[in-house]
């Protein structure tokens, strides 16, 4: 192995920016990751027969409002101006998400104008037919708990838009790289002074980092895997949400009209259906093929060797992870985040702020 002077385990977006950012500083970068393919959870297939660009982890769009980061990934690739929008599917009707005029009016069969929506939503039975339709299904779901255990007052918290804006993302910035989410990774490790190892788990054996047979020199180690992995799990498993995805091809141009909707009602067994072909609408070929590429998402019970997506938020994980944090700060030149070093649901942007952000 030739000298490096640090080491980035986890090839995800924030692994891949903290190296960037080191090589570009002058440093030897040696960049592991234990999967065969950079990219992390945003990593994305293209399938040969439509050229439709599938998110293999779930769907990812890119958003942001924070000029730096914004500005950042711009460097490597240009954005397509995708605008998310995701429709909700409850007792065979669709309507647009979030929760703002068009869903109401549609929800009741009002004409509410601006003015009149947030006194209308303040009315006990309407929030709930609303909380009942569009949250309790989705939410029980989504974290495997029975409708029941669902709180009615998570309806007050979440945001009432009093207009028309369908739009799910506030945030200005947003769209999908044109050339698409791999390119990403591989301009962001494409220098010089970055040498990537895949197949390669970072291992961490009485004190000495490891990867295959070979010890790693005592140099900084950027770590992005799962912080309670790097110690053998000895205090116990950090609990997480996990998800089985369901792709399929279907011999029809559209299936659903638009990205994502999501299915609210909690007898159908999936959350939501991904149709990809929607994120880049300015790829004629793709988007006029008589054929197109769906993914329905099924939330999940995790267990150690599943995949994990969200991190489970009780007083035990907490218990849990701040163990964890404290064997990490013992440990000379280890520097733990992402998502699943911290334990943490992070957007992308803010996967590429925390790195930015990292004294280096
Ligand atoms: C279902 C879902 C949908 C999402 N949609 C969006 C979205 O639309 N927009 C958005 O902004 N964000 C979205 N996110 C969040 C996004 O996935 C994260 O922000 C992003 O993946 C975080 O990047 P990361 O580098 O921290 O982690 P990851 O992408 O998980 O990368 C970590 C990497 O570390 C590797 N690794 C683990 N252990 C080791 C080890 N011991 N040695 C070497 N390598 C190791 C893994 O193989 C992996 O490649 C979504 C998340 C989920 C769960």
């Amino acid at each position: 192995m030739h000298s490096v002077d640090a080491v980035v385990a986890g090839a995800g977006i924030w692994g891949c920016t903290v190296a960037r950012r080191l090589a570009e500083l002058g440093r030897s970068v040696l960049v592991l990751d234990r999967r065969e393919a950079v990219g992390g959870n945003v990593r994305c297939e293209t399938d040969p027969s439509t050229g439709i660009e599938i998110h293999l982890y779930g769907s990812h769009i890119f958003h942001t409002h924070i000029p730096e980061v914004w500005e950042f990934v711009n460097r490597f690739v240009r954005f397509n101006g995708y605008q998310h929008k995701v429709l909700a599917r409850y007792c065979g009707r669709t309507y647009f998400l979030p929760l703002g005029l068009a869903l109401i009016n549609k929800f009741f069969g009002t004409e509410l104008s601006p003015g009149e929506v947030e006194e209308f939503m303040k009315d006990e039975a309407h929030a709930s037919a609303v909380f009942d339709a569009f949250f309790r299904g989705y939410t029980s779901k989504q974290w495997g708990r029975p409708p029941e255990q669902i709180d009615p007052s998570i309806i007050k918290r979440v945001p009432v838009r009093s207009n028309y804006d369908v739009n799910y993302f506030n945030d200005h910035c947003q769209g999908i790289p044109l050339s698409g989410y791999n390119s990403l990774f591989e301009r962001l490790l494409d220098h010089p002074s970055i040498t990537v190892r895949l197949g390669a788990e970072l291992r961490l054996e009485g004190g000495v980092f490891k990867v295959g047979g070979d010890v790693l020199p005592a140099v900084p180690v950027y770590y992005s895997g799962p912080v309670d992995a790097l110690f053998g799990c000895r205090f116990g498993h950090l609990p997480w949400r996990s998800l089985r995805f369901e792709t399929e091809w279907l011999d029809v141009a559209d299936y659903q009209g638009t990205s994502v909707v999501n299915y609210t009602e909690a007898d159908v067994p999936y959350t939501r259906i991904h149709e990809f072909k929607h994120y880049h609408p300015e790829n004629a070929a793709a988007m006029s093929a008589r054929r197109t590429v769906v993914m329905r998402e099924y939330p999940c019970e995790w267990k150690p060797g599943d995949e994990p997506y969200y991190p489970v938020d009780c007083e035990e994980s907490r218990a849990l992870l701040s163990r964890y944090r404290e064997e990490a700060a013992k440990v000379r030149g280890l520097v733990v985040g992402g998502r699943l070093g911290g334990y943490r649901y992070f957007d992308m942007d803010r996967s590429v702020e925390a790195a930015l952000s990292l004294p280096l």
